[in-house]
């Protein structure tokens, strides 16, 4: 079964290629299909935005298709930037680093330093059955930027079983533990359990 990923990002195909080629399923990128849908992630939860983003490109292809959505939840900041975590700070903060810096100053003094990454995964069929997995990854927000690997919230978010940020992580550890990893592992077991090799 051939699966177009809703997205522009090869590190996410890749990912998705290693666990789903199990099930028989090939990923392709919406762009190796010529679709070049752009949703607005209008929902107020991850599970929204990446039903969003797999409904919006499967209507256009009619093919399966897969999304994701993930973000950065802090508990002391109420679960912000949560799914705004792409667009926190609005117009002022143009990149990574403008945003990490705007997240070090909202945490500033504050104690409980406790946050997750968040993913949400959903795999669509045409025939409208969805499956929908979350995966997620605890730790702490530094009060510095320490590591210079990774991308995003990377260099603020310490991870306490591995003794450093996920900036200073290997590429390969963190496609282990991270939030997306947990949630491709999530979706493996409900194919498993289907037995969504008996589907195609
Ligand atoms: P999206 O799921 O591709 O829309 O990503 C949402 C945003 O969440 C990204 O732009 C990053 O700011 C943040 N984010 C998601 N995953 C990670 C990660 O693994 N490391 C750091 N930031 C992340």
């Amino acid at each position: 079964m051939r699966v177009v990923l809703a997205s522009q990002n090869r590190h996410k195909l890749k990912e998705l290629q290693a666990i789903l080629s199990q099930y028989g399923i090939e990923v392709v990128l919406q762009s190796e299909l010529g679709i070049c849908v752009d949703v607005e992630e209008t929902g107020q939860t991850f599970e929204e935005n990446s039903m969003i983003k797999a409904k919006a490109v499967m209507e256009s292809c009619c093919l399966p298709t897969i999304a994701d959505d993930s973000g950065l939840v802090v508990n002391a900041l109420g679960g912000a930037p949560g799914v705004h975590s792409a667009r926190y700070g609005g117009k002022a903060c143009k990149t990574d680093l403008d945003r990490t810096k705007l997240l070090l100053k909202a945490m500033d003094g504050m104690e409980d330093r406790t946050a997750s990454f968040v993913c949400v995964i959903t795999f669509l069929l045409p025939n409208g059955k969805a499956f929908v997995a979350k995966g997620s990854c605890d730790g702490l927000i530094t009060n510095e930027i320490i590591g210079s690997g990774g991308f995003g919230y990377d260099p603020v978010f310490y991870v306490p079983q591995e003794h450093c940020t996920l900036a200073e992580l290997p590429e390969d550890r963190k496609n282990e533990i991270s939030h997306r990893a947990n949630a491709l592992r999530a979706l493996a077991e409900q194919l498993e359990k289907e037995q969504f090799n008996d589907y195609q």
